[in-house]
């Protein structure tokens, strides 16, 4: 084998990831002898191999009280597993672990202690009984998120100490956004042979043809370690979707997954053509927004219907675009293809908020062709707040555009975000009310505002002259910035705020409340089932008590956050739960922040 891919814990278990395919596909396609693993889903088996169940079952499809209480069985199940581990938490979508995972030290410390890090054993086997058999020459390994960092360096760690001769390489955004203060610090130096940035395609063939084909060529984006004359430059080596033939889904298991269905990740589009300040998502990919042609995403579909149809006698029906953006132009022509070729497929994406969907008739046809669910970057109503965003959106389009594509069937579910610099109470009350009101609102979730690496804020703010934005530098794998807005910490204020907003919407709109219960994936599937009214529709049949017990915990929780006790998170609506641990370790980085500006103060002053 040249080489093998591998997608490490922690991430959602209900799906594959599109990244991994698109690169597995690409490398194939030009002649590689490849293979890739989705170890996300095999450490979940791993970690519950004691325990029986079956997602496929079809009560899970029928009655949704049921699939809730698999997914809330699991959780249990993985708390009383993680118990045999130092401060570890594991749930469906995250992990914690004893140690700092921003911190380079601690993560190599993590590497050691097999009392509090579960891959150490899980790697293990999976090296003995997969990896070495292959004997590849390359292994590739995928970082997105912050959840990838300790799993991924064992992994690293473990394949060093068993096969050394592999180039072990790395990429993905972690790798995108930090490779700057690795570089600096070099502490994990002797894990990685090649660092790559943005867009893996190019680079990773161009690796493929050094170390493999012994060729001689220039490596654009791709950090070899030792040399320090590397081209790191985001406009060179974009990857264009349309070099892709055909995906390869052959190395996965679609009954693997945590899903009472087949979940097919696909991609119509790389990058973002939109510029909003806060957003570093445009900066993880290679500059300009690529999409790939109409045609070849038909083809997709239709190859991974007749590939599941073969494999597990049954035509995969739901797929997920995992875009940043997704345009309006190229869902329409996707619609209409599907429609008139009679393909039986629904689907989901990510999209701006444009005049273009305003229109009932466009939306009409984009559920005639699928669409099934869409996720829309609200942010906020507040005119002045999208303006200093530079979101470019008017409020008067946000009401037509969700009540049309309400009226068309399609499930809305939109992204809110608490306290941009400048936003005041009220704002946020109006927000709050004006999703309360809005029936067309289906589901959403909240993030509190961060100054992301990388985001036009940090590196180019246009605030106004009365707003005191105080970043600090990045430190290891920070990509949350610890700041001070007009010598506040202003995460604070605004996270006990959010969760204000949250139970304020939730007791007015149980439905809401309800419809976040559910892992976001599961949601189309209920909205081809039932119609985008399922959340009002279920919520007298059966939400009751849930969503009583929900408002309950969201209460305590509130209390227990603001006098910072031991804080339960079993019980918290999705949104809530997710958006504590994302932001717990950004406001103790903050305090630290502000700690270490304080001393400087204090150490000025004395002097002067
Ligand atoms: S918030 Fe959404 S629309 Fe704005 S830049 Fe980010 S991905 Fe693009």
């Amino acid at each position: 084998m040249d080489s093998v891919l591998i997608n490490v814990p922690l991430s959602s278990p209900l799906h594959i990831k599109a990244n991994i395919v698109f690169l597995k596909s690409f490398i194939k396609e030009n002649g590689f002898k490849i293979k890739a693993f989705d170890t996300n889903i095999h450490f979940f088996k791993w970690m519950l191999r004691d325990y029986d169940f079956n997602f496929h079952d079809h009560i899970y499809m029928d009655n949704p009280v049921k699939l809730l209480g698999l997914y809330n069985q699991i959780e249990e199940w993985l708390v009383a597993e993680c118990s045999k581990y130092q401060g570890l938490t594991v749930d469906l979508r995250t992990i914690g672990l004893a140690y700092d995972r921003l911190r380079f030290d601690d993560v190599l410390k993590a590497l050691d202690d097999s009392e509090a890090n579960p891959f150490i054993a899980f790697f293990d086997e999976f090296i003995a009984k997969e990896l070495k058999p292959l004997k590849p020459k390359i292994v590739g390994i995928g970082l997105t998120f912050q959840d990838h960092i300790i799993s991924a360096f064992t992994l690293a760690d473990r394949i060093r100490k068993s096969l050394c001769d592999v180039k072990i390489v790395l990429g993905g955004q972690m790798i995108t956004r930090c490779y700057d203060t690795m570089l600096e610090s070099g502490a994990l130096d002797d894990l990685w042979d090649y660092l790559v940035c943005w867009d893996g395609e190019i680079p990773f063939l161009d690796l493929h043809k050094k170390i493999i084909l012994k060729q001689d060529i220039p490596l654009v984006n791709v950090i070899e370690k030792g040399r320090d004359d590397w081209v790191l430059d985001r406009s060179r080596s974009a990857f264009d979707l349309d070099q892709i033939e055909h995906l390869d889904f052959s190395d996965f298991d679609f009954n693997d997954y945590f899903f009472p269905d087949m979940l097919i990740p696909l991609e119509t589009a790389r990058g973002c053509y939109g510029s909003c300040e806060f957003c570093a998502i445009p900066s993880g990919s290679n500059t300009g927004f690529r999409e790939r042609s109409v045609g070849k995403i038909i083809n997709d579909i239709v190859g991974v219907q007749k590939h599941t149809l073969e494999k597990y006698g049954l035509a995969a029906t739901y797929f997920k675009f995992m875009d940043d953006t997704s345009s309006p132009r190229t869902l329409l022509h996707i619609a209409e293809e599907i429609h008139h070729r009679g393909i039986d497929a629904k689907w989901e994406t990510y999209v701006r908020m444009e005049a273009v969907f305003q229109d009932f008739d466009v939306m009409k046809r984009l559920y005639g062709g699928g669409c099934r669910k869409l996720m829309w970057g609200l942010e906020t109503n507040d005119p002045e707040i999208l303006k200093s965003m530079s979101k470019k959106i008017q409020p008067i389009s946000t009401n037509k555009v969700l009540d049309a594509a309400h009226d068309a069937g399609i499930l809305n579910f939109v992204f809110v975000l608490i306290g941009f610099p400048g936003e005041k109470q009220e704002q946020r009350d109006v927000l709050a009310e004006y999703i309360i009101a809005c029936n067309s609102i289906h589901v959403l979730t909240l993030a509190t505002f961060d100054v992301t690496k990388h985001s036009r804020m940090q590196t180019d703010s246009t605030l106004p002259d009365d707003i005191k934005l105080e970043v600090e530098p990045s430190n290891g794998f920070e990509v949350r910035l610890p700041y001070v807005l007009n010598g506040e910490n202003w995460k604070r204020v605004i996270v006990a705020e959010a969760q204000r907003f949250m139970v304020k919407v939730t007791k007015k709109r149980p439905d809401i409340g309800l419809v976040s219960l559910f892992p976001d994936q599961v949601r189309v599937i209920y909205t081809e089932k039932h119609g985008n009214g399922w959340g009002k529709k279920f919520l007298s049949k059966f939400g009751e008590d849930k969503i009583k017990a929900l408002l309950l915990a969201t209460e305590k929780y509130i209390d227990a956050f603001e006098n910072e006790n031991e804080i339960e998170l079993s019980g918290l609506p999705d949104p809530l739960k997710r958006e504590h641990i994302r932001t717990k370790e950004d406001i103790d980085a903050i305090a630290q922040a502000i700690k270490r500006r304080k001393k400087y103060e204090t150490k000025r002053s004395d002097s002067i």
